[in-house]
């Protein structure tokens, strides 16, 4: 069989870089470490060479459509396609931030939710049969889909929205934001929150496709990583390590070929728990 080859995207720290690295001990294949900044991914790189782990590298910024595009052709060139992909990448202000409403709405869909909606329509489509779609998301969507309305809540969580319309109200949220009036519109007040609600139905719309699509055994699941250590969550308060955060998402990202679950699934502690 042909050699995999996994796509970890923001693996330059944190639990993406633990996710590689546990990907290189049990991939049997090619594993990209992934980062914007491209300085920044080779050192994580040498890092892992050093402890005997081989991963490649690829520039990938998931904002920036040229750098998805050219991280696609890189990977149909060499490789004709892919069979690993786990979205990692995500961006909050501080808690402290004293950045405007808005502004964090803007950033934080921007970045967790566009950037995940724009990387996957790009490599969704070279995911070969047997394929693994890993999607980070957080147990703050569930939290914060328990302070939308109920109509808002209703919407999220109809099994039958589509892509446009779930872009259509993360459009709404960040128009809202910059009125003041996100609340009132039944949306919750955590931009982060609303980031991630976009990333867990995102995940359920791509597992509905995946389940018409001819291709075979491709399974899209999401996850939440616990409260880890790092430079997004903080040092001190969060109880868990990046590569307890990891654990999860290689155990999706390595489910075992032909299995048709779990699909859609949002994954917590390696159990699926309800959104
Ligand atoms: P880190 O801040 O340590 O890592 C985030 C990674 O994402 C960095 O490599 C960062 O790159 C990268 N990134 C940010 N924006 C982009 C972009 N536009 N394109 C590509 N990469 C980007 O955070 P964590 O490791 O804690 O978080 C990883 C994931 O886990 C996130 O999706 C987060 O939301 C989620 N999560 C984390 C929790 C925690 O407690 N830590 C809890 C629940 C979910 P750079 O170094 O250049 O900034």
């Amino acid at each position: 069989m042909m050699s995999r080859v996994a796509v970890v995207t923001g693996s330059n720290k944190g639990i993406g870089f633990e996710i590689v690295r546990g990907l290189c001990k049990q991939l049997d294949g090619i594993v990209y470490l992934t980062a914007r900044n491209e300085k920044l991914g080779q050192e994580a790189v040498q890092k892992l060479k050093s402890e005997g782990l081989n991963p490649s590298f690829h520039q990938l910024d998931i904002t920036n459509e040229q750098s998805i595009q050219a991280l696609k052709q890189h990977l149909q060139d060499k490789h004709g396609g892919l069979d690993v992909l786990v979205n990692n990448a995500g961006f909050a202000h501080k808690m402290a931030s004293t950045a405007p409403f808005s502004t964090q709405a803007v950033d934080t869909v921007g970045i967790n939710f566009t950037g995940t909606l724009a990387i996957s329509k790009a490599l969704l489509p070279i995911i070969r049969p047997h394929g693994r779609v890993v999607n980070v998301s957080s147990q703050g969507s569930n939290m914060s889909l328990g302070k939308c309305s109920t109509e808002m809540k209703a919407r999220f969580r109809d099994r039958s929205i589509q892509e446009e319309e779930l872009v259509k109200l993360l459009n709404t949220f960040i128009e809202t934001a910059k009125a003041g009036k996100h609340k009132e519109n039944g949306f919750s007040d955590s931009a982060y929150g609303m980031s991630k609600i976009g990333v867990t139905v995102l995940t359920f719309i791509q597992a509905w496709e995946m389940e018409k699509d001819p291709r075979e055994d491709i399974l899209v699941n999401c996850m939440c990583p616990g409260w880890c250590k790092s430079d997004m969550a903080g040092w001190e308060r969060p109880p868990r390590t990046a590569a307890d955060g990891a654990d999860t998402a290689l155990f999706l990202a390595l489910l075992p070929p032909n299995t048709k679950e779990p699909q859609g699934q949002f994954f917590y502690d390696r159990k699926p728990i309800q959104f």
